[in-house]
Formats: structure tokens, C-alpha cells, sequence
């Protein structure tokens, strides 16, 4: 087998893959690309999967087609993603659920830190805490009070165990220490329709999704998860103004791909986004939307593996200490 060695010391197999790894790298990408959000369309991260997808579909001069593949909290579009093959057709946007689903879900289809190559990290969208526009209570001390009084009846709408809107109103149910019952959807798309028909009473979701809904008066706004109130919503207390201590709450979103996605086409990719993240039309969507996109350092491989891992680490005592897992 002498002959088939190369100058390098290489065997020709091995130089074969590698002249085909960075010709199809060159290539890449020469057809459409799926997108898959882990949510219903019309949600907050199908909105924000749309905005950044149109804008790399320009970039890549391929389709970024985003495809919902919404329940279980994200997971079911999660282990969609992790089983595809790995030739940077089929990419995943997902957000903290993927860190949190890690040890929410005692079995889980895919091993979430061995499943997937990274891409970049894409927003940090706030949360507001909202409720069905003739909800009683007029400020959230005067929520607190009344779902203290009426635990029974007053029902929370999530988008399933391991959605940021899950762990919100976890949160919130344990900063009040009042267990209320939930009501899943496969996305808070669905879940805002209810609360505008008025037939769920609270929810708790990103600015993303609701931004809109409070400017336009059609559902009451209690409170945003940020630090500080929001330039789109200043009439909006924050959390901690209204009487929450430490009560903040930030959903950040990342781009992955299936693990064995080739490095030059995840770096491809991560360029792509730095792109659409630079997008004027992204920043102006992102900003009425009461958010702004990851800067350039934070839309590569190597800061999203790091806030994976991070997140998955401070997340897992708080769950562990909560004890309710998803089978
Ligand atoms: N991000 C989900 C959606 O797009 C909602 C959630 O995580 O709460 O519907």
C-alpha cells in the first residue's frame, strides 16, 4: 500500500477526504437550507428564526427555509436536528430550552452536548410577564395578591416543559410560592391566540412575541424581565420595580448544527450570521421587538459552546432543587 502514500505521510483515503471536505466547502451551500425552529410558526423564535433566516438566505445565495417543528418544549425540533445528516442542510435555532431540556427531561433522543456542532449565538430576548386584556389585576403586586387568592382557577400557558415561557412562570410561581396550573402548547404562537380569546389567563413570553400585543393594548403587560425598562415599553415596570426580587430573565438563542458538520461549513455559517446580525433590517426587527442582536464575537462556534455548557451548569442545580422533570 506504499503507493497510495502521499508526500505528507498521508494515506490517499485520508487525502481524498480532505481535498472532498474543502471542495464541498466550496461548494457549500449549493441548494436550499432548512432551518429548523423547535416551535410553532408565528412564535417569538420563528420570528426571530425568519428575520435572521432571510437575511443569511441573502448572504449564502441559497434559501435559509426555517420548517417548525414545534413540542415537547423544543425537544422533538432539537432531536430532529441532531439525527439529520450532517452536511449543513438542516441547522437548528433554538434557545435556552436547549440547556435547560438537558436536565429537565430524564430521557432525552439526543445526548445534548454530543449531538451538535455550534454555529453562533444570535439574540438575548427579554420577557414580559402578561395576561388576557381583562385580567383583574391592575399592577403585578395586584397579581401576586390574586393568584395567591385564586390558585385553583388562574391558569399559566407555556410552550411545554424546557420553553423559556416554562421556565418563567416557574420562576414566577416559585418567587411567589404558588403552584398554578399550566396549560401547553407546541408554542406560545398558539399560546397568545388563547390569551387573546381570553381563554388562558397569564403567560409569561418573550418581548418577541408580545411587544406588539402590549402597544396595541390587546393584552395587559405586568411586567419585562430585564434589568432595566424597555425603550419599546416604558410604561412597562420591570420585575424588580414591581416587587420581584431578582426576578430577571434572559432567552438567548443559538444556531447548531448536527455533530460531523464539516468545521468549514459551520464556519460559513457563523459568518453568514455575523452578516444577518449586522443586517440593518434585523437590528431595526430586533429593536421594535425590544431586543438586539448577539454582537460579532458572540455569533461563533466557540461563544455558543461556551454558553451551552454554562447554561446547562447554573441551570441544573436550580432544576434539580425544583425536582419536576418531564419522562
Ligand atoms: N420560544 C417558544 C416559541 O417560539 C416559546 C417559549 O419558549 O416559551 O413558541
Amino acid at each position: 500500500m506504499k503507493v497510495l502514500k502521499t508526500v505528507f505521510g498521508m494515506t490517499a483515503a485520508a487525502a481524498i477526504a480532505l481535498m472532498s471536505t474543502s471542495a464541498f466547502a466550496q461548494s457549500y451551500p449549493d441548494r436550499a437550507i432548512t432551518m429548523v425552529v423547535p416551535f410553532s410558526a408565528g412564535g417569538p423564535t420563528d420570528t426571530v428564526a425568519r428575520l435572521v433566516a432571510e437575511s443569511m438566505s441573502k448572504d449564502l445565495g441559497q434559501q435559509v427555509l426555517v420548517e417548525n417543528v414545534g413540542g415537547a418544549g423544543g425537544t422533538l425540533g432539537a432531536g430532529r436536528v441532531a439525527q439529520a445528516e450532517p452536511d449543513g442542510y438542516t441547522i437548528l435555532l433554538h434557545h435556552i430550552g436547549m440547556a435547560t431540556s438537558a436536565t429537565l427531561y430524564r430521557k432525552l433522543a439526543y445526548d445534548t452536548l454530543n449531538a451538535f456542532e455550534y454555529v453562533g449565538l444570535v439574540t438575548d430576548v427579554p420577557m414580559t410577564i402578561v395576561a388576557r386584556k381583562d385580567f383583574e389585576p391592575a399592577d403585578l403586586k395586584g397579581l401576586v395578591e390574586y393568584v395567591k387568592a385564586n390558585k385553583d382557577t388562574v391558569t399559566v400557558a407555556n410552550a411545554g416543559i424546557g420553553a423559556a415561557s416554562h421556565l418563567c412562570g416557574m420562576l414566577l410561581m416559585s418567587a411567589i410560592d404558588t403552584p398554578l396550573t399550566t396549560v401547553p402548547y407546541k408554542g406560545t404562537g398558539p399560546a397568545m391566540t388563547d390569551l387573546l380569546g381570553g381563554q388562558v389567563d397569564i403567560m409569561c413570553d418573550q418581548t418577541t412575541n408580545t411587544t406588539k400585543q402590549i402597544q396595541g393594548g390587546t393584552i395587559k403587560a405586568y411586567a419585562v424581565t430585564s434589568p432595566e425598562r424597555l425603550q419599546v415599553l416604558p410604561d412597562v415596570p420591570t420585575a424588580v420595580e414591581g416587587g420581584l426580587a431578582d426576578f430577571q430573565v434572559g432567552i438567548w438563542h443559538g444556531v447548531y448544527a448536527p455533530k460531523g458538520t464539516p468545521a468549514d461549513v459551520t464556519e460559513r455559517l457563523s459568518k453568514s450570521l455575523q452578516v444577518a446580525l449586522k443586517d440593518p433590517n434585523v437590528v431595526a426587527r430586533f429593536g421594535e421587538l425590544g431586543t438586539v442582536p448577539s454582537p460579532e464575537a458572540d455569533a461563533t462556534p466557540a461563544a455558543l459552546k461556551a454558553k451551552l455548557e454554562g447554561e446547562i451548569a447554573r441551570w441544573k442545580p436550580v432544576i434539580e432543587a425544583a425536582g419536576q422533570y418531564a419522562d
